[in-house]
Parts: C-alpha cells; structure tokens; sequence
C-alpha cells in the first residue's frame, strides 16, 4: 500500500519509454497508465519541437503519443498552468495529468485559489528542478563559450553541476554551470533564486537527484506528496506500468544535502541580484529607468499566471492614456501593487518583454519583502493572497464569494 510520504526508485517497464526517458522513463510511464486507465481524459506536457530550443505544449489523448514527450528540456521555459486556465477552460470540465515544475507548481495554487483552475481534476505530476536555461541565451552561450554551432546541437543535459550539449557529429561538450553563470549565461535569473527544488505541492514529486549505486541515471526518485499521488503510483505498480526499489538510504540524505545547498545558491545569488537594484531611493529611480524602455506589449500581462482578469486596469484611459508609449510609471506601479504579494518568480514577465526589462527580479525583490512584512508565501498551499483582504466596493464581487469575477479592479 502507497502513502503519502514514501519515496520510491521508479523507472518505466516498457522497454522503450525506459530507454527514451530521461532518468527511467517513470514519469511517462505515469502519464501513460493515468490516461490507459481513465484517471484523466489528457495529458498536458511538452515535446520537443523544431530544435531543442523548441520546447512545444502538447495535449495528448493517445497514449502511444506520450514516449515522443519523454526526455527532459532544460530550455523548456514555459508556464503550463496559464495555458490549462487560457486555452482548456481551468480544468472544470477535463480531467487532466501535467508536468510542473517548482514555478509551474506554485502557479497552478495561485490560478486554483483564484478559481481559475480546478485542482480536483488535475493530477500534478512535479519535476525536481535545478533549474531551466533562456532559449535565446543558450544560443549564444553554445556559440560564445561552447564555441559549436547552436543549430548543430541536437541533444542537451544537466548532469553533476554541468550543461552538457551533443552536437550531430557525436562531439561532447560539458561545462560546469557556475563557470557559465559567473560569464552571464547559465541557468536563468529567476532560476539563479528560486528556492523550489521539489515541488511537494504536486502529488508527485520526481527528479534525479538522490538516486544512486545500479540505478542511477536508470530510475527516478519518487517522493509521495498527497493520497492522489499515492493512488497513481499503487495503480501504475500493481498494471505492471512502473517498477519500483527501496531508495538506498544514503541517496536519501545525499538528495537532502543538494536540496539545502541549492537553499545556499538561491540566497547567494538573491543578495547579489537584490542588492545590484540599490536602496531606497536609488532602487526607485533604478526601476523607473529600466522601466521607461517599455513599449506596452503586455506580454508581462499576458504571461504572468497572476494576471488574468477580464478587465485590466493598464488599460482604464483614467490610470494610463490609451496609445502613450512608453506608458506612465502608473502601469508599473499596477503590476507591482496587484501582484507583488503572489509572484511565483515563474519569470515569464522577463523571459517574454519585448524589452528585456528585468520585471521578474523587481517583482520578485517586493514579493520576498512582502512575505517577510505579512508572512503570506505563495503558491505553497490554498492560503488567500494579502489581496484578497481588500475591502472593495460592494457592486464587486470579493474573490472568496465568486468563480468569474476578478479582486484586482480597485485602482
Ligand atoms: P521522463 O519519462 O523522461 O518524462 C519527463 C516528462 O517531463 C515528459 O512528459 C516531458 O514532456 C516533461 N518535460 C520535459 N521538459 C519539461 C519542461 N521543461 N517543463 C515541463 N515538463 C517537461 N531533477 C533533479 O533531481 N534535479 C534537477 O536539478 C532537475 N532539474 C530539472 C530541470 C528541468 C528544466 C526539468 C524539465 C527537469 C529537471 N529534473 C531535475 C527532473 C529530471 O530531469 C527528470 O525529469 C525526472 O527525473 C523524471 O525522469 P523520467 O525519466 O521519469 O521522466
Ligand atoms: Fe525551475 Fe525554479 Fe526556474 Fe521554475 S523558477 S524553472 S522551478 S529553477
Ligand atoms: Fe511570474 Fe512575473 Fe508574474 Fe512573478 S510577476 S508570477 S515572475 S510572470
Ligand atoms: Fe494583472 Fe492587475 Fe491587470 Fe489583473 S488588473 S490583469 S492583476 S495588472
Ligand atoms: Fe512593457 Fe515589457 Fe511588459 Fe511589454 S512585457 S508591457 S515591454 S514591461
């Protein structure tokens, strides 16, 4: 009997998802069974696409489609909860498994507490995540410091603190990650502080690290999360789906001690990026400048899983002229006071400007201070935001007492 709790070695059955998958091919092996054996109606997660910087969302109902999905992409920088609430109706009416990794975990909290999203009909498969590489970035950082063509690379992997790329020819090259981030490139800013290694928010939460002696690069440590999770591995083990193992309990501890030094790595480089931004005063005039280059593209809007009402005040004439670009501080000014207490620090306002305006590490820079002023952390749990407290006018609807209605329209 599974429980919530257990960890487990995992790797798939089948000969050729385990040979396909990254570390075993459980993860697939996972999906497919929740899919065969009508737990969920589909499967969202991501294929790789033209190249592999490409990393594509796909919906997938056949289950002999999901060994194509199997594989890690380390580029794959995309948000899929903003697309489960955009484009598949929140899950209210499709049951549906998906990837997540630490950001996308923490999003789909944000989207559910909001009514946006469904959680009761989402399997969350997590991935442990070290961290996820800009797709324009690694281009360069192939050419720049790998010295190979970007178009050549037909494989990528993270392995022992390496960014490892395969070119069409058989050439390997690895280099360690401090080496590229200490030159610029590297795991994403965003990544560089995240501190969400594994996400247990998730019913299941898979990774690397942890596993070793035969298994290693084989299996996929399985840790339990919730009796969903638990429901899932029970059910994929007893159909002969996955394998399991007892984890070697010094994999335990050694998955332990990265998970804390990866703690260290997120707050080294959290002083480093914050204290770059100045104080006070200085810190102001430092994000109205960078800020003064936006073009009003609204991909921040777009993309942030905090935003998503119907009506956004940037765009009410009183608070930002229609048609003036660069728009009035004042646009800023609304993200920051609407989002700041729930960022996630998924990256996607940074990753996704048209003008390179590091958006996530100001509001990331608010949302730490904020957590430390009212001690409201998001994405861990169905905690209301600090938001949600606001008294609004009574033609409004509060977000507790609505599924539709938005909590963001007082200015
Ligand atoms: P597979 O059977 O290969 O299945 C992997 C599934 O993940 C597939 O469905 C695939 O579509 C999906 N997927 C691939 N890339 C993404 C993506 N970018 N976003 C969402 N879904 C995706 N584990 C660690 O222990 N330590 C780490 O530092 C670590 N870093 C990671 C960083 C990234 C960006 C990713 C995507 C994964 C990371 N993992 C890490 C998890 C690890 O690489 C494996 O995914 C995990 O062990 C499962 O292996 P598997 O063979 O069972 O998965
Ligand atoms: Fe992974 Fe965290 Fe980066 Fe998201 S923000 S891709 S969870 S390291
Ligand atoms: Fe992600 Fe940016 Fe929104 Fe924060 S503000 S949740 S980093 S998109
Ligand atoms: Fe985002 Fe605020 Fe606009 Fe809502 S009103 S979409 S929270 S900026
Ligand atoms: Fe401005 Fe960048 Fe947001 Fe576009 S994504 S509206 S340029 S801050």
């Amino acid at each position: 009997m599974v429980a919530k709790g257990d960890m487990v070695y995992a790797s798939a059955s089948d000969a050729a998802i385990l040979e396909k998958g990254e570390c075993g091919g459980a993860v697939t092996a996972l999906l497919k069974y929740a899919l065969e054996s009508g737990m969920v109606d589909a499967v969202l997660t991501v294929k790789k696409g033209y190249d592999i910087y490409d990393a594509k969302p796909v919906l997938i109902k056949d289950p002999a489609e999901l060994a194509d999905c199997a594989g890690s992409l380390h580029c794959g920088t995309l948000l899929l909860p903003k697309l489960i609430k955009k484009y598949l109706d929140g899950a209210k009416n499709e049951k549906l498994a998906v990837t997540l990794k630490g950001c996308d975990a923490k999003a789909m909290y944000e989207l559910a507490k909001r009514k946006q999203i469904n959680l009761d009909n989402v399997i969350m498969i997590g991935l442990n995540c070290g961290g996820s590489v800009s797709p324009v970035l690694a281009r360069t950082m192939i050419a720049d410091k790998f010295e190979m063509d970007p178009d050549s690379v037909v494989k990528e992997e993270i392995d022992k603190g390496q960014f490892i790329v395969l070119d069409q020819n058989g050439e390997h090259k690895g280099i360690s990650i401090d080496e590229l981030e200490e030159a610029g490139y590297g795991r994403r800013a965003n990544c560089q502080r995240c501190k969400t290694k594994v996400p247990r928010q998730c019913d299941l939460a898979c990774g690397n690290w942890g596993v070793i002696g035969p298994k290693a690069g084989k299996a996929t440590f399985v840790e339990v999360c919730s009796d969903k999770g638990a429901a899932l591995l029970e059910g994929a083990t007893k159909a002969g789906a996955i394998e399991t193992a007892e984890p070697i309990p010094k994999g335990i501890e050694i998955r332990g001690k990265i998970e804390n030094a990866m703690f260290k790595l997120a707050d080294k480089h959290r002083a480093a990026q914050f204290g770059a931004l100045g104080e006070s005063e200085d810190r102001l005039k430092f994000i109205m400048n960078e800020t003064s280059r936006c073009i009003k593209c609204y991909q921040c809007i777009e993309n942030c899983p905090i935003c998503y009402c119907v009506e956004c005040s940037t765009k009410k004439p009183h608070l930002v002229t229609p048609g003036q670009v660069p728009p009035p501080f004042m646009f800023h000014l609304i993200r920051f006071s609407h989002i700041s207490d729930s960022c996630v620090n998924c990256g996607q306002c940074e990753e996704l400007c048209a003008m390179d305006i590091p958006n996530a590490l100001f509001m990331h820079s608010l949302q730490v201070e904020m957590e430390k002023m009212f001690g409201f952390v998001p994405g861990v749990n169905m905690d209301l935001p600090i938001l949600a407290l606001v008294e609004e006018p009574t033609e409004r609807k509060r977000l507790s007492d609505t599924g539709s209605d938005q909590i963001y329209n007082i200015f």
